[in-house]
């Protein structure tokens, strides 16, 4: 998770670094013919992870220093931020420390020191104790739903727009195939593909700068990888996988 996070404010400085586009200004909301309607902003993230949230809080953190602005919202499938988030977590607070340097002042939920660890070879009858390879000093044992929840709380107090409940379900591109934001799903249609009393249509969101953080195997991240074939390109990375078990207590 160090690693998103880094990566995650990577990412937004870069975007804060490209070329500016007007000031920022509350989303600006039109109706479509088809009845959806259309919401415009500068930066469209999608989901409420600790890497969608470390990018909202480090673009709004940049503005601030570069004393512009650019509106910013993140969108999380969950029907709340850390709904979807659900690891009992080791943390490390480097990344942390970084973005935002005087946490340990304020009420976080990281309040939990590691105080050991124990490695353990499993097998039918027996527990065999092995020589630690973790060095968990100075990490935390969290929540990391209760984490992320308490980033969109700051995220929100620097003006960032945290929408849970809207799953971003397709990717709108121009017609030169570049990518232009996000739409959810139209909701409430019957199996016939009428539409029930309950209908509702999609939201598109509009960004001149989309950042997809859904985490592993995100299904709109999915699809870019695929259209543009980015496993195959010389930098693409190649998922890997293990298993195992962790407690944490
Ligand atoms: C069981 C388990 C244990 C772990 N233990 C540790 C640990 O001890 N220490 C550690 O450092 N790391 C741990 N990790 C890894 C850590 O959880 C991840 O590195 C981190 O959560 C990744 O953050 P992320 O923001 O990239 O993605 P995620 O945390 O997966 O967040 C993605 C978010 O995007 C939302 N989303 C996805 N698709 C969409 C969409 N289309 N529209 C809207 N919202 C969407 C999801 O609902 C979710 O809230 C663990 C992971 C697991 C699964």
């Amino acid at each position: 998770m160090q690693r998103v996070l880094r990566v995650a404010a990577a990412a937004a400085a870069r975007l804060a670094g490209a070329p500016r586009w007007g000031p920022a200004a509350a989303a600006t909301v039109r109706w479509l013919s088809g009845g959806r309607e259309s919401m415009s902003y500068d930066v469209v993230i999608v989901g409420a992870g600790p890497a969608g949230l470390a990018a909202a809080i480090r673009l709004k953190q940049l503005c601030r220093a570069a004393d512009t602005d650019l509106s910013v919202c993140v969108l999380e499938k969950g029907s709340e931020v850390g709904a979807h988030v659900l690891s009992g977590n080791v943390f490390e607070p480097r990344a942390l420390d970084e973005l935002i340097p005087k946490w340990r002042q304020e009420d976080t939920p990281i309040r939990v020191p590691v105080s050991s660890d124990k490695f353990w070879l499993l097998t039918k009858n027996k527990a065999w104790t092995l020589p630690s390879p973790f060095d968990n000093k100075g990490n935390y044992v969290i929540s990391l739903s209760q984490l992320v929840r308490w980033m969109a709380t700051k995220a929100e107090e620097l003006g960032v727009e945290v929408y849970p409940g809207f799953a971003a379900s397709e990717i709108l591109y121009d017609e030169n195939q570049i990518v232009t934001g996000v739409a959810t799903n139209d909701v409430g249609i019957a199996k016939d593909g009428s539409k029930r009393e309950t209908f509702q249509p999609g939201v598109e969101l509009r960004g001149r700068m989309t950042l997809l953080a859904e985490g592993c195997r995100g299904s709109l991240s999915e699809k870019i990888i695929r259209n543009h074939k980015l496993r195959e390109s010389g930098q693409g990375q190649h998922q890997t996988y293990a298993l195992g078990i962790k407690e944490v207590s």
